[in-house]
């Protein structure tokens, strides 16, 4: 398996990522995504009336082949193809079953080959369900929500679901006037036609699938840093912050989200430069069981506004998931804790730098909860159904914890830095981690982190 691990940020941002060629499929999503190809960009062109939930789209795609090929599968849930083009041509065949849509193509590909999709489809587009309940498309009360981890991507375009296929991507929406539609990256046209309204987004940062998402709904959208000079804080690398809320919940939204931008800040001085050029909150009017993040946006639900501890670790949670997780991307689900114990000591650090209590202090708490709990998994390989345990958070937090009171707090927060940049926009593994906090803090960090992530009894926490 490759990585992007020697792409300097200002380059990976200008190229398109390196295409990544894991040897097989993710072992806790067999079925999802093809190791054959990887998708270079994505071109999604979506027509959406909420009123009948309908989707009608075009999605054009341009992938690289991996190794010679006679077809391509994509992953695409209940929605109906009509058209397909390849380069332009009809293919020899389609065929759309069990969530993959086959292409045969008329003509046999090599490695290294660009080839273009041109795809266009409609349904009225449903969640997937799965291990973990159901992900992807939902309607709202009033609009949509997308929450497409882990494998709910296919339930509104035609994809190449692994986490391991990063891509940008191009979004444009036309909805009902009076709604807005929210997608990753920056909104870069909107435009309105009688009684409907078109918003066109674009990410230029590799984007994993799952990560992808639209949002509709009808929110106004606010400027977090309002009155503000911004030239103050652009100087300490924040970027512009929205808040997409419905109009009655704005005033809550702006006052629960009062403390993101020094929560930004002091991601920024830990972890290195904000990964995206803005961040967009959106808040629903529905209440959401919990926060879910996608690519430079997160959306809360209106049961999240609070000034209390339990709301505010979740807006720092989502916020720090833009460097892990979205920023770098686990190339196979098992080593979720990358993403999750990293957000959760986030929550930790958050929590000192707030003044709230010690993250050693959190970490204590979490310890003695967990020390009360079954100890039956792996927290560096779960297992498709537990990946989203909460144990995997926490104890991946206290792996952190437990390297930070090892090698000091300064070669700790070096490392992150150094984590966070060297593999900025890649795809990342355990084993990867590991090099960079050893070649950092010449600690036998393996030794340390076998313990706490791949045996099953609690380690005790090193005293401080
Ligand atoms: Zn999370």
């Amino acid at each position: 398996m490759s990585s992007n691990a020697g792409i300097r940020p200002e380059e990976a941002a200008a190229a398109p990522p390196a295409p990544l060629c894991p040897a097989r499929p993710d072992p806790y999503l067999p079925g999802s995504g093809s190791t054959a190809f990887a998708v270079l960009h994505y071109d999604l062109d979506l027509e959406v009336k909420l009123a009948a939930n309908r989707l009608s789209g075009r999605a054009r795609l341009t992938a690289r082949v991996l190794g010679p090929v006679q077809r391509l599968e994509l992953d695409l849930a209940r929605l109906t193809v009509s058209k397909v083009l390849v380069n332009g041509r009809r293919p020899k065949k389609v065929s759309h079953r069990g969530g993959k849509l086959i292409v045969a193509l008329a003509s046999p590909l090599d490695a290294g080959a660009d080839v273009e999709l041109d795809i266009r489809y409609e349904g009225s587009p449903v969640p997937v369900r799965g291990l973990w309940g159901e992900v992807g498309w939902e309607e709202l009360d009033d609009g949509v929500l997308v929450a497409g981890q882990p494998n709910g991507a296919p339930s509104w375009f035609p994809c190449n679901d692994r986490p391991s296929d990063k891509a940008t991507y191009r979004i444009a929406v036309t909805t009902d006037a009076g709604y807005r539609a929210v997608a990753n990256g920056d909104l870069v046209q909107h435009t309105k036609k009688s009684s409907r309204e078109t918003w066109e987004y674009r990410m230029d940062q590799p984007m994993a699938s799952y990560l992808a998402t639209v949002q509709i709904g009808r929110y106004g959208l606010e400027d977090l840093a309002d009155g503000r000079a911004e030239s103050a804080t652009r100087s300490r690398g924040i970027v512009r912050q929205h808040i997409a809320v419905p109009g009655p919940l704005a005033a809550d939204a702006r006052s629960s989200l009062v403390r993101q931008e020094h929560m930004m800040e002091t991601f920024i001085d830990r972890f290195g430069p904000y990964p995206f050029s803005q961040y967009t909150v959106v808040v629903t009017e529905d209440e959401l069981e919990i926060p879910l993040e996608a690519q430079s946006l997160s959306v809360l639900g209106s049961n999240h506004l609070s000034s209390s501890w339990e709301a505010q670790r979740l807006i720092a949670h989502e916020l720090s998931h833009q460097w892990f997780g979205n920023s770098l991307t686990v190339a196979s689900w098992q080593d979720i804790w990358l993403h999750e114990g990293f957000a959760c000591y986030a929550e930790w650090i958050w929590s000192e730098e707030s003044g709230s209590m010690p993250a050693a202090a959190r970490a204590n708490a979490a310890w003695k909860r967990l020390a009360a709990l079954p100890q039956d998994l792996l927290v560096g390989d779960p297992g498709a159904e537990l990946m989203f345990d909460d144990r995997v958070y926490k104890r991946g937090a206290l792996a952190l914890e437990a390297l930070r009171r090892s090698v000091g707090d300064a070669a700790f927060y070096r490392l992150l830095h150094r984590w966070a940049t060297e593999h900025r926009y890649g795809s990342v593994d355990t084993g990867m981690f590991i090099a960079v906090a050893e070649a950092e803090t010449s600690f036998d960090v393996r030794g340390l982190l076998d313990a706490w992530l791949f045996s099953r009894g609690l380690p005790a926490l090193p005293g401080r």
